[in-house]
């Protein structure tokens, strides 16, 4: 198919190209001794991906210890609840082993660390949800994992801060200037510096320098391979529209990339928060302009310093002021089209799916969910499928105190 004269019969094999770009987009900005790890991650990964001993040891994993293939549920009282005949589906991501996408990722960076005879994996985590999957995928593999946390966010994340530790998780506190996300990114840069050649960094979604928006993309795609699969099985079509929360966005890819060659819409949903206004969402694509953060060039959110800006939604996981470069160059495209709900839409929605079908969302994949609906009531008929990147247990506390039982 040709969308813009991109021809995505071929669109894996030209994007990224071999500088790690996508369009103008992506890249490694990293300084010179990073630089050198990158290039040594990302030859290992050239070489690792097309092996077969890899490619069946990860497919054995999936399906032994993660649970793979997730299935794909039919909504039927909420579709019937909109009226129109519009059919809502979703892809259970939340039945995923950790309950949500993340470990897909995980366990081929950590099975990438086994196979290049790394000892260690480091990352850094904010809400913590990618430091449980990535401590999971180490314990798995009987590697060490440190993991870099800003004392702010220790308190706040203290559930997730014990799972780490009881999976065997060296967890390791930040302290210096806001002591949260930012200060936690550059002290597990700085600690993989010193430690490169006995350990490989894990980054949590399509971010950061080539080739990791890469490697996490094709990690996730199996959302994308087995939900086109299954819902032609499901349905004998494809859906007419596909959606799916953006905060990093490997989710997103990870769905995206089974339907990108297709006549299917595709929508990305980014946090609106409380509104518009510069440090009330996390609506990058949105809101955003070209810029270059944590080691990668993509469309950020910036301070009047050119800094990336604080930024606010009421799912943690999405509260970063970028995106992935792929997601940049699609949106510059037009392939896939970003829109946003609001903090109210999406507790909304979080309630309705629990209530109507006996899912409990994550708050992050509820985005998705209100955007759907909204969408089914303007499309008047067709189908929709939806992916349910996570499960709601982790929120639970949160919905309590800042909402009730509605
Ligand atoms: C982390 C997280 C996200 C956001 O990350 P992406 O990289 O944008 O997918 C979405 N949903 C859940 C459940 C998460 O834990």
């Amino acid at each position: 198919m040709i969308y813009n004269n991109i021809d995505f019969d071929t669109y894996f094999k030209n994007y990224p190209d071999a500088n790690g770009y996508y369009g103008k987009y992506g890249g490694v900005y990293v300084s010179p001794e990073l630089e050198k790890a990158m290039a040594d991650i990302n030859e290992a990964y050239f070489t690792i991906c097309k092996s077969s001993k890899f490619i069946s040891e990860l497919r054995r994993i999936r399906k032994e210890f993660q649970g793979r293939p997730t299935p794909i549920s039919h909504l039927e009282r909420l579709s019937e609840s909109i009226g129109n005949g519009v059919q809502l589906y979703v892809k259970r991501e939340d039945l995923n082993h950790t309950g949500a996408h993340k470990l897909n990722h995980c366990m081929g960076e950590a099975l990438l660390a086994k196979f290049m005879g790394k000892k260690k994996v480091i990352a850094e985590t904010g809400a913590g949800q990618h430091g449980v999957a990535l401590a999971t995928a180490a314990a798995y593999f009987g590697l060490e994992c440190d993991i870099y946390m800003g004392a702010v966010d220790i308190k706040k994340q203290a559930p997730n801060v014990a799972r780490m530790k009881i999976l065997g998780a060296n967890v390791v506190e930040v302290t210096h200037g806001l002591a949260t996300l930012k200060e936690a990114v550059d002290a597990a840069f700085d600690a993989y510096i010193k430690e490169y050649k006995d350990a490989i960094y894990c980054i949590g979604s399509v971010l950061g320098p080539h080739p990791f928006p890469m490697m996490v993309r094709d990690f996730q795609s199996v959302i994308g391979v087995e939900a086109r699969e299954q819902f032609l099985q499901m349905t004998g079509e494809l859906p007419d529209a596909i959606v799916a929360c953006v905060g990093g966005g490997s989710n997103a890819m990870g769905l995206f990339s089974g339907f990108l060659n297709d006549p299917v819409d595709i929508y990305g949903v980014e946090p609106l928060g409380r509104g518009e206004k510069l440090g009330d969402h996390a609506a990058s694509l949105k809101y955003g302009t070209e810029g270059v953060m944590h080691g990668f060039n993509s469309i950020m959110l910036k301070d009047e310093n050119g800094e990336p800006a604080p930024v606010y939604s009421v799912a943690s996981g999405l509260d970063y002021p970028s995106s992935g470069p792929e997601h940049a160059f699609l949106h510059d495209l037009g392939r896939v089209k970003y829109d946003v709900v609001d903090d109210e839409e999406t507790i909304d929605a979080f309630f309705k799916l629990s209530r109507m079908e006996g899912i409990i969302p994550a708050i992050e994949s509820s985005h998705a969910v209100a955007y759907a609906m909204k969408l089914a009531k303007q499309m008047g008929k067709g189908s929709i499928l939806i992916n349910l990147s996570g499960r709601g247990d982790k929120d639970m506390d949160y919905i309590i105190e800042n909402y009730g039982i509605r």
